[in-house]
């Protein structure tokens, strides 16, 4: 009871980078329909067009930023104004990501910064830039994005490692921010439909309705990941029923992983 009245002085405002489309675009809608104002974070803010529509058609609040999370400077505008529109947010979804897949014998330094940069550098940035608002509050939740991937993938050592990374880096923030009300937790995906699936399946030559079929062999509940499976546990970890569990991994996979 306390801590639900806590909660209601407390900035409902959030931001989730890579919100333009698929899984970012379900968490972003599923937390405007929790009650938070949303920053919605992508490389092209026109690109963003369709997540603001469906929180508007919601009656949700939405503010959006163009931003490349691995560069500092636009990380730090990109939250700034999202504060200044918003209120200083208190819930942090690190969810854009990339994958350049390729053979350790072919992959490029530049196939393995990149990857690194976005999902690294850029949770780091984020985390970095966000963080102060939520000590201001007293509160906060960081909810990253990792994958299956981070227990292994073949042709995707760059992808895999940064995966495994945001799971250490997820458990440092819970150990660092805990002290000043603020969880830190992980979600680490199985397959789940959307452009990316769609893209790793065209580079290995396979249609996408192949690529699910292969996907299901390892997904005891029958079916391919949805984005709003996902958004799904970001709504608990982003919620005030969550707020004794932090650095936490949770594998949302359709069966047992990690
Ligand atoms: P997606 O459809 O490709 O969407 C990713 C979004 O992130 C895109 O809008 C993309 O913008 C944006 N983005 C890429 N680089 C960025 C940068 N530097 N700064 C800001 N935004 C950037 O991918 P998704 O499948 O929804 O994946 C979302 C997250 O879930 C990723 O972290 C991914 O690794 C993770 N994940 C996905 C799956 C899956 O099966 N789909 C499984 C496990 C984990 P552009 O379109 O302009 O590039």
């Amino acid at each position: 009871m306390i801590e639900g009245n806590l909660m209601k002085s407390i900035p409902r405002s959030a931001v989730v980078t890579g919100a333009a489309r698929g899984i970012g675009a379900a968490i972003a809608l599923r937390l405007a329909r929790d009650g938070f104002a949303v920053g919605v974070v992508d490389l092209d803010a026109d690109q963003c067009a369709a997540t603001v529509a469906s929180i508007e058609a919601v009656g949700g609040k939405v503010a959006v930023a163009g931003a490349d999370v691995s560069r500092s400077e636009e990380v730090a505008a990109a939250v700034e104004q999202i504060a200044d529109q918003l209120g200083g947010p208190t819930v942090l979804v690190n969810n854009a990501g990339i994958t350049r897949d390729n053979l350790l014998f072919k992959m490029s330094e530049d196939e393995w910064d990149s990857v690194l940069g976005v999902h690294l550098r850029g949770s780091f940035l984020m985390a970095r830039a966000a963080q102060r608002y939520m000590v201001e509050a007293g509160w906060g939740r960081i909810i990253n994005i990792s994958s299956t991937s981070a227990l292994g993938s073949r042709g995707q050592v760059n992808y895999s490692a940064a995966k495994a990374g945001l799971q250490g880096f997820t458990k440092s923030l819970s150990a660092e921010l805990g002290r000043f009300g603020i969880t830190a937790n992980a979600i680490a995906p199985g397959f789940v439909v959307t452009d990316m699936t769609r893209a790793s399946a065209e580079k290995v030559g396979l249609s996408f309705d192949e690529q699910v079929e292969k996907a299901l062999v390892k997904i005891p509940i029958g079916r391919p990941g949805r984005p709003e499976d996902v958004a799904n546990v970001v709504s608990f970890f982003a919620g005030e029923d969550s707020a004794f569990v932090s650095g936490q991994v949770l594998y949302v996979a359709g069966g047992p992983r990690g």
